[in-house]
């Protein structure tokens, strides 16, 4: 058989490593620069490869193809190749065809690598034999060369679960379906809201399928789970203050890190898939408190005269801000901005109108936040680097207060990334506590 590789990220590289390990041959094809680090891992392993083109001739004589999650399935390359009836296929999809252990595949808009690291701290923190891999740190593909495991936990994005087939997790969790992408998806949700649900289509009955029951883009969607397959809906009634129960077992989240009600709903998510691999709930109200969420999701920086810096950079789209606005106890500075997804901030306003009493936006373009909020009688200032934004809203708060970087948007207008933009706003808020 002979496999190309289309995009040589963390994905295709895994996926071509995978390949070589496999005695499959590979092609890899990127169209812009492959980084130095993933240049040298082919090379190393003798895999050919081309960047800065597609050479339609080479990657035609494929039998199968794998493209990165990155690439639109209407770009014509692809349209081509399914039209010469040559199977894409997603490194997920892939990597799964070379392992029998069950997997945990982990969805949704908002949520997931939350979820995933946390799942898999309460899981390795018990001794069990897992890895986790997929969108968050190695590709699924890459843990598998890499060693066998009883057990995997997957972060999946819509964009992997568009390239699946026959992958069929043991447990799926679809966390939440809320408005994100939708420039891939034709600009219609129910395009999105269908690649979500594409991660139970494959579940039998030996499989669970736990979901956020009060998402109305879910239950309205619950036609789309296979009748056989065992369902839990996780519901708001499941959290008691800063208690969660699962299954009769209650615990308490006010000793662990995790902030919030998403967070809670997150917990839920990750404790009831813990007690299905048999954690006791001594493991895992343990394991709940040692858990350190992952940086730039509501992230405490620093207090700075008594004001706390909260980093959120995270927070790309509306839904994410809403649940970082309601988990705030105190008034709020609100840094927000940066590249617009065709947001619809109204759903932010009854939280900014009770808790924002300034906004600060870090963006190139504020025109839309400015217009949406500018009505509402709180200050506006407009910052364009991550520095200024921290010193106007050091000017703007008073002792009690918490500046929030949230920003609803994408981060490329004026960083790198979304981490980019999170190390910036850390490294001026620690700046300023070291003046
Ligand atoms: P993902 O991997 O799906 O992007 P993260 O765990 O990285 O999710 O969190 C992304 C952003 O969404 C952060 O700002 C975080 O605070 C917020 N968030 C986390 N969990 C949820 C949830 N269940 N619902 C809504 N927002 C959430």
């Amino acid at each position: 058989m002979k496999v190309a590789i289309l995009g040589a990220g963390e994905s295709g590289v895994g996926a071509a490593l995978l390949a070589a390990k496999e005695g499959v041959e590979v092609w890899v094809s990127d169209k812009g620069q492959i980084a130095d680090a993933f240049k040298k891992e082919l090379e190393q392993n003798n895999l050919p490869y081309e960047e800065g083109e597609h050479t339609w001739e080479k990657i035609a004589q494929a039998d199968l193809v794998i493209k990165s999650p990155g690439i639109p399935d209407k770009v014509p390359l692809i349209q081509q190749l399914l039209a010469k009836g040559i199977p894409v296929i997603s490194e997920i999809e892939w990597a799964s065809r070379y392992t029998n252990s069950p997997i945990i595949g982990i969805t949704g808009s908002n949520g997931k690598t939350t979820t995933t690291t946390l799942l898999y701290h309460l899981l390795a923190q018990a001794g069990k034999d897992v890895a986790m891999a997929g969108n968050v740190g190695k590709s699924f593909a890459r843990q598998l060369t890499e060693a066998h495991k009883e057990l995997y936990v997957l972060e999946l994005s819509s964009f992997q679960l568009d390239g699946i087939e026959d992958f069929k997790p043991w447990i799926a969790l679809l966390l939440n379906i809320t408005p994100d992408h939708l420039d891939r998806y034709d600009y219609q949700m129910e395009k999105y809201v269908q690649s979500k649900f594409r991660i139970t289509k494959n579940q039998g009955k030996e499989d669970q399928f736990i979901y956020f029951g009060e998402d109305p883009n879910i239950s309205s969607h619950r036609k789309l789970i296979p009748e056989a397959v065992q369902q839990l809906p996780i519901e708001t009634g499941m959290i008691d203050g800063k208690t969660i129960l699962a299954n009769g077992e209650s615990f308490d989240l006010s000793t662990t890190r995790l902030r919030g009600k998403h967070n809670a709903l997150n917990a839920l998510f990750a404790v009831h898939t813990a007690q299905a691999c048999g954690l006791s709930a001594a493991e895992i109200q343990t394991s709940l408190a040692s858990f350190h969420p992952v940086e730039h999701r509501l992230e405490s920086v620093a207090t700075i005269d008594e004001v706390e810096y909260i980093n959120d950079s995270k927070a790309t789209n509306v839904d994410a801000v809403f649940y970082a606005l309601q988990a705030m106890e105190k008034p709020i500075i609100w840094i927000v901005g940066g590249v617009d997804k065709g947001n619809e901030y109204d759903p932010l306003m009854p939280f900014v109108k009770e808790k924002v009493k300034a906004i600060v936006c870090l963006g190139l373009d504020n025109k839309k936040i400015i217009e949406t909020f500018g009505s509402l009688e709180v200050p506006i200032r407009e910052t364009d680097s991550a520095a200024k934004a921290v010193q106007e809203s050091r000017q703007l708060s008073k002792t009690g207060d918490v500046v929030l970087l949230s920003p609803a948007c994408a981060s490329f207008d004026l960083f790198k990334n979304y981490l980019d933009r999170g190390n910036q706003f850390r490294e001026a808020v620690i700046a300023m506590k070291n003046e």
